[in-house]
């Protein structure tokens, strides 16, 4: 039980990791509307790839990856489960 607890909370780091570091890079747009909320835009995955090669590399990843396979898979399905716009303002506009 504490063992699966720990996974899941290293999961839960790395993903608001991989989140900031997209935002970061412009791989992920932050809704200038709600802080929040964050989508894909025009993305492209061997530059995100190439960049978080580079920088895993240089040591520049903070959090708990423990390789850059680890940070480029958590950060692949980040970016790919992402919604296409910002989900507040998607929603906000149904209301209308
Ligand atoms: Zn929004």
């Amino acid at each position: 039980m504490g063992i699966t607890k720990d996974a899941y909370l290293r999961e839960l780091d790395q993903q608001a990791v991989a989140e900031e570091l997209a935002v970061e890079w412009g791989i992920l747009k932050r809704c200038p509307w709600h802080c929040d909320f964050t989508y894909q835009d025009d993305w492209d995955l061997e530059r995100m790839y190439r960049i978080a090669a580079w920088r895993f590399k240089r040591g520049e990843i903070p959090g708990p990856f423990a390789d850059q396979r680890e940070l480029t898979d958590v950060l692949r399905a980040i970016v790919e489960d992402a919604p296409t716009e910002c989900l507040r303002c998607e929603k906000m506009r149904n209301e209308d």
